[in-house]
């Protein structure tokens, strides 16, 4: 996976391939899919939702930048297995998940492996987590409608967030925005890319899908 599907493809940091080898694919898995589990694609996770390929799980965390020492929020942190490759690499990741099976699934896996540096919370990610504010970089694995205030408030300076926008139905494109020492914000366009619906406040609301 690590060789054809990342550096493959372009993914050439060592702390990403070093991060990806370390977690075993396989526990963020259904007992009834596992022999899938390295598989170039994603794959269906308890509660409807979906874990995202692992290729896109490495562009979003190069996109990220993430460094040894950052603190790091991931909306929608769904199976755990993004959260879990972030952790072997940041010193921190809070994961905010909206479905209770899948919060109560991710902490379990962490407590499995061993990761005590990965956190799971019950809520709406749309809003950030003013109380652990603020984040080196904020990654958001479901697609949303807008960028959200909160979480682009909730970056520390030089802190970056990556989104992908666009609705369930329709094109979605993956975004960078990251903040400048003075609080300035920049955007870039990172491409097309299809997730599932980030649902909340500053979401869709759960009526649409
Ligand atoms: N990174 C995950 C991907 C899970 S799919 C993994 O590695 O498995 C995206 C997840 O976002 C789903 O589990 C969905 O329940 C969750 N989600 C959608 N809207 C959300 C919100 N507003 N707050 C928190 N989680 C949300």
């Amino acid at each position: 996976m690590v060789e054809r599907q990342l550096r493959g493809r372009g993914i050439s940091s060592t702390e990403i391939l070093s991060a990806f080898r370390q977690v075993p694919r396989e526990v963020f898995i259904r007992g009834d899919l596992s022999h899938l589990a390295y598989g170039d694609h994603p794959l269906p996770i308890e509660a409807g939702q979906t874990i995202s390929q692992p290729y896109i799980v490495a562009l979003m965390i190069e996109a990220a930048e993430l460094k040894a020492g950052d603190k790091v929020l991931e909306v929608g942190s769904g199976s755990g297995y993004a959260a879990a490759v972030m952790s072997r690499i940041a010193a921190q990741v809070i994961g905010v998940e909206r479905c209770e099976e899948l919060v109560n699934l991710a902490r379990e896996r962490m407590r499995r492996l061993g990761y005590d540096n990965v956190t799971i919370i019950e809520g709406d990610g749309t809003l950030g987590l003013t109380s652990e504010a603020p984040f080196d970089a904020i990654l958001v694995a479901a697609s949303g409608s807008h960028v959200p205030r909160s979480l682009t408030d909730q970056l520390a300076p030089r802190g970056r967030l990556v989104i992908p926008l666009g609705g369930p139905r329709s094109a979605q494109k993956l975004i960078r925005v990251s903040k400048g020492e003075d609080g300035s914000l920049q955007q870039s366009d990172l491409g097309g890319v299809r997730f599932v619906p980030l649902i909340g406040e500053e979401g869709w609301s759960d009526a649409q899908n």
